[in-house]
């Protein structure tokens, strides 16, 4: 068997266009723009990449992009400080801090300070436990593209095993809740995780966030299974030259899955259309608009 191939680029790029349509309709009947303040502390290379793309994707479906550089040695009263501005700015819809943080800075604090409607990306705690009870406003951008996109396979996942490989905060445990929420059967598995092969090998779906390149094998995969990889790993090729894979041996796992998802080109493009889907939605609950259908 040769697994179909999930576009998430294409998938993506669809998502935009029908936020983007969206996002012109609340312009022209409310004289509503939604907006999404980036925040960027210090210059990690890898978020520069990210924070650029973000942008040219906030612009290309219409919204407003507002974005905030400071230096790597800001203190941590000042961005809190820039918080509280965004957080009462009428025109900013979503906030955004790009992780990681300089180390003078307290991650949970500052996550903890963006007002919970704001939070576009779903990890203040109040958005997290709402997830976690299933009455989710907020949810994580990654985690919502991998449903999603696994959704593109099976009209519905009622009933389907899953195995989720990694149980981080951003990806792995709300990943968890959304497919119980989907009413997946669901197990979620770590680096303590015993026999993790054989605990993969009978799971309709397979999710791998785990951050170890090419980690899952085709012995993992039960044949027919959707396979959705989030992994993004650098390494350098055979013949010297650097790129990207994911945690998932998409050569071998590609012979025994149903479909899957490749890297680049897969979970990735559907991180930042989630992002717009989740702006879109803040905005609309703003100016007490009903939830747009995407
Ligand atoms: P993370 O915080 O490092 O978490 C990795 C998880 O994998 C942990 O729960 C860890 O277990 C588990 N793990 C590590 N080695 C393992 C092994 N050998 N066997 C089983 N489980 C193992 O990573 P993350 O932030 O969730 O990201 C995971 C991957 O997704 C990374 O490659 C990252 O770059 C990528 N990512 C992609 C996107 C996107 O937009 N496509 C977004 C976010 C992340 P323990 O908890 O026991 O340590």
């Amino acid at each position: 068997m040769t697994a179909r191939i999930i576009d998430g680029k294409a998938i993506a790029a669809d998502l935009r266009a029908r936020v983007a349509a969206e996002v012109h309709r609340l312009g022209a009947a409310h004289g509503l723009v939604p907006g999404v303040a980036v925040v960027q502390v210090g210059h990690n290379p890898a978020s520069e990449i990210y924070v650029r793309s973000k942008t040219r994707q906030v612009l290309e479906a219409g919204m407003r992009s507002f974005d905030h550089r400071l230096p790597e040695t800001t203190a941590e009263a000042e961005l809190l400080a820039l918080i509280a501005r965004l957080n009462a700015d009428p025109a900013v819809h979503g906030i955004l801090i790009q992780l990681p943080l300089p180390l003078q800075i307290e991650t949970a604090t500052v996550i903890a300070a963006v007002d919970p409607g704001k939070d576009v990306d779903g990890f203040h705690p109040l958005n997290v436990g709402r997830l976690a009870i299933g009455v989710p406003v907020m949810i994580p951008c990654t985690p919502l593209g991998c449903v999603m996109l696994a959704k593109t396979v099976h009209p519905t996942l009622e009933g389907l095993d899953a195995v989720v490989i990694g149980r981080s905060a951003i990806v792995g445990r709300p990943l968890v809740h959304l497919l119980i929420a989907e009413s997946a059967t669901v197990t979620i598995a770590h680096s303590k995780t015993r026999n993790l092969p054989a605990l993969c090998r009978d799971k309709d779906l397979l999710f791998a966030a785990i951050g170890r390149p090419e980690l899952v094998k085709a012995g993992w995969v039960k044949p027919g299974a959707t396979v959705i990889d989030v992994g993004i790993n650098r390494v350098t090729g055979a013949d010297a030259k650097p790129r990207i894979v994911g945690d998932v041996d998409f050569a071998q796992a590609r012979a025994v899955a149903g479909a899957i998802t490749p890297v680049p080109g897969g979970v990735g493009p559907m991180t930042i259309a989630c992002l717009l889907v989740n702006t879109l939605r803040a905005a609309c609950k703003a100016n007490g608009l009903p939830a747009p259908a995407l």
